[in-house]
C-alpha cells in the first residue's frame, strides 16, 4: 500500500527484511525486485505521492510540490548551477525527460580498469538494459510527436554532416503534451511512479510518503534499521508522529546529494574519507533560436532528438520543444527586452549541450550553517570550461544552417550572435566558468562511488558499505562517475544488479542479479 501523511497518525514502529530510503531510479528497482523475491519491503519516501490527475501542466504547481526546494536547489560555486531534484514518489524519474540511453562503452571500460569494476562486464549490463527497455518501452521518440523544433534542429546538425538522431525515449504512446519534467499527465513516461512503485505495492512492498529518513540504526558494525519523521510536503516542517522501522537490510536511495548527506551527518561509512566528495553533475548550457517562421511550440516532446558526433570529447547535445517557462529562463536578459524577446516565443527553438566534468570539482558537504540542509560546492573549471564553450558554438553554427536569424547564447559579452562575424568573435574569445549564464545540471553522481578499494571507494562492486554490514546504496551516488549520457537507465541497472546481491546476502544462495518474478514474465 501506498500511505499518505492522511493515513498515518500515530508513530510507525515496523520490522521487515528490507528498508529503502528513497523511491527512485535507484529505490523503485531495488522494492520491485526484492518484494517479488519474497522479501517483506519497506520504503520511505520524503515527497508526497502523485497521479496523472495531478500532473496539471502548471509549472509552479509542479515545481512546489514535486521538487526538493521548489526547484530552487543550487550549487554554491562559479558559476553557481540550478541541480534541480525530484522529491515525490519515483523521486526524479517522475519529473524527468524521459531519455532513456545505454552508458558509453569508454566510460564502463574506465570503470572496469579504474574503479576496479571488472565483474560489471558489458555483456551482463546489456542483459539488464535489454531488460528495462522492454519493461520500460524504451523506444525511439516519434518525429511526428516531437515537433518542428527537434526536426528544424537535426536538419541543421545534418547540414554540416553531424551524427545526429531521435532519442531513445521510456514513454508509451507519448502525446508530446511537453510537460515531462512537470509530470507526465497521461501516463506516457514510464517512471519509476507508474512501474516500479506500482508493481512493487503489488508484491507486497509497503510505501510510506511525507517520511524523510534522519538516521540509520547501526549496532556493532551493522545497519539494523532507520529512525525517521513525517513531514509536511510543502514546508518540510516535522510532524510529531515517527517512523521507526528494523530491517536485516537497510538500502540507501535517496540520490547523490540525499545519501551522502544523510550518512555524512551521522559520520558513518566514511573511512575512506570519500562521502559527498567526486560529484559530477553533467552541467547543461542552452541556447535559443530566432527564426522567421512559427516553430509550432508548446506541443511537442521536450527532449527528443540529439547529436553525438562530439561524445568521445564529452559533449553530448539534447532538446526538443520545451514549454515558455522554461524558455524564459534561458533569456539572459531583464524587463522589456525579455519580455519583448519572449514574445516571439512561437518564432523561438531551445537546444541544450551536456559536458561531462572531467577538469571540474564538487562535494555534497554537511555545513554547519546550512540550516539541516546538504550544500553542493561545485567549481566548473579547466576543459569542462573549454567543451561548454566549444558546445554552444556547435549549437549556434547548427541553428544558422537551420535557417535561424540570430542566437542567443549564454555566454557574457556574446548573448546575441547575429552571424559568422559574432560566431569567430566568440570562438576566439576567452571564457571563464563565472562567464556562463543561467547554467543548469541534472545528473549529480559520483558521491558514494562504489569501487575495489576500500580507501578510494564507499561500497563495494556489490553496492553494500566497506564500513557498515548489510547497508547498500542504490543511486546516483554509486556511479563512479558521470556515464557520458542521461544516467537514469545506468542507475536502474546498478540497482537491479545490487538488489541480486541483497537476495544473495538474504538468502545465503549463489548470485544472480535478476530474480523477480516481473523479469521471468518478460522473457517467457
Ligand atoms: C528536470 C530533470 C530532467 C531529467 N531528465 C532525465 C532524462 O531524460 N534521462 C535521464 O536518464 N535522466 C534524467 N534526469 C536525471 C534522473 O532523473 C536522475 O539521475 C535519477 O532519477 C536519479 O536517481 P536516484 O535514485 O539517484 O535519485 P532520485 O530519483 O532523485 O530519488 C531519490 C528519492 O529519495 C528521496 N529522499 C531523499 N532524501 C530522503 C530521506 N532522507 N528520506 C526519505 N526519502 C528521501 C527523494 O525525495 C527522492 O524522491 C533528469 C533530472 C532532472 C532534474
Ligand atoms: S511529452 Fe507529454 S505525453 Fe510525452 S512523455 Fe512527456 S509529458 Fe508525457
Amino acid at each position: 500500500m501506498i500511505y499518505g501523511l492522511e493515513d498515518v497518525d500515530t508513530h510507525v514502529r515496523r520490522t521487515a527484511d528490507v528498508v529503502i530510503v528513497g523511491s527512485g531510479a535507484g529505490g523503485g528497482p531495488v522494492a520491485r525486485e526484492l518484494s517479488g523475491a519474497g522479501y517483506s519491503v519497506v520504503v520511505l519516501e520524503e515527497g508526497a505521492y502523485f497521479t496523472r490527475e495531478d500532473f496539471n501542466l502548471d509549472p509552479v504547481d509542479s515545481l512546489v510540490k514535486m521538487y526538493r526546494d521548489a526547484g530552487q536547489t543550487m550549487t554554491l560555486g562559479v558559476p553557481s548551477i540550478l541541480l534541480p531534484l525530484g522529491k515525490t514518489v519515483g523521486g526524479t524519474t517522475t519529473i524527468n525527460s524521459g531519455t532513456a540511453l545505454r552508458i558509453l562503452k569508454p566510460i564502463l571500460r574506465k570503470w572496469q580498469v579504474v574503479h576496479g569494476l571488472r565483474d560489471l562486464t558489458e555483456e551482463e549490463l546489456n542483459l539488464i538494459y535489454a531488460h528495462l527497455e522492454e519493461y520500460l518501452y524504451v523506444k525511439r521518440a516519434d518525429p511526428e510527436v516531437a515537433g518542428k523544433v527537434a526536426q528544424t534542429f537535426l536538419r541543421g546538425a545534418e547540414k554540416l554532416g553531424l551524427s545526429s538522431g531521435w532519442l531513445p525515449r521510456n514513454a508509451k504512446d507519448c502525446e508530446g503534451y511537453g510537460s515531462c519534467v512537470f509530470g507526465c499527465p497521461n501516463d506516457s513516461k514510464q517512471s519509476v511512479n507508474v512501474t516500479f512503485i506500482p508493481d512493487a505495492v503489488a508484491n507486497g512492498a509497503d510505501v510510506y510518503t511525507c517520511c524523510r529518513v534522519e538516521r540509520i540504526k547501526v549496532e556493532d558494525g551493522r545497519a539494523v534499521g532507520v529512525i525517521g519523521s513525517f513531514v509536511d510536503p510543502l514546508t518540510g516542517k516535522r510532524k510529531k508522529n515517527r517512523v521507526d522501522i528494523d530491517a536485516r537490510v537497510v538500502v540507501l536511495a535517496a540520490g547523490a546529494v540525499c545519501t551522502p548527506y544523510l550518512l555524512l551527518r551521522q559520520g558513518i561509512c566514511n573511512s575512506s574519507g570519500q562521502v559527498g566528495k567526486n560529484l559530477e553533475i553533467h552541467p547543461a548550457v542552452q541556447t535559443v533560436a530566432l527564426f522567421d517562421e512559427i516553430m509550432g511550440p508548446p506541443k511537442g516532446i521536450p527532449q527528443s532528438s540529439y547529436v553525438d558526433e562530439f561524445k568521445d570529447e564529452g559533449i553530448v547535445l539534447e532538446g526538443g520543444t520545451v514549454p515558455p517557462e522554461i524558455h524564459a529562463l534561458a533569456l539572459p536578459f531583464a524587463g522589456k527586452k525579455h519580455f519583448k524577446l519572449m514574445s516571439e516565443y512561437p518564432r523561438m527553438g531551445i537546444f541544450g549541450g551536456m559536458v561531462s566534468d572531467t577538469d571540474s570539482w564538487g562535494r555534497v558537504a554537511d555545513l554547519p550553517r546550512a540550516g539541516g540542509r546538504p550544500t553542493m560546492l561545485y567549481m566548473l573549471r579547466g576543459k569542462d570550461v573549454e567543451k561548454a564553450k566549444f558546445a554552444v558554438q556547435i549549437m549556434t553554427e547548427i541553428w544558422f544552417a537551420a535557417g535561424a536569424r540570430k542566437v542567443i547564447t549564454p555566454i557574457a559579452g556574446h548573448y546575441e550572435i547575429r552571424g559568422v562575424k559574432d560566431l569567430k568573435r566568440l570562438e576566439k574569445s576567452r571564457v571563464e566558468a563565472r562567464d556562463f549564464y543561467a547554467m543548469t545540471a541534472y545528473h549529480p553522481l559520483g558521491t558514494c562511488r562504489m569501487g575495489d578499494d576500500p580507501e578510494w571507494s564507499v561500497v563495494r562492486p556489490t553496492g553494500e558499505s566497506w564500513d557498515v554490514e548489510n547497508l547498500y546504496v542504490c543511486d546516483g551516488s554509486v556511479l563512479p562517475s558521470s556515464p557520458g549520457v542521461n544516467p537514469q537507465l545506468t542507475i536502474m541497472a546498478l540497482a537491479l544488479r545490487t538488489a541480486g546481491f541483497i537476495d544473495d546476502k538474504l538468502s545465503g544462495s549463489e548470485t544472480s542479479a535478476l530474480k523477480s518474478d516481473n523479469r521471468r514474465e518478460s522473457e517467457a
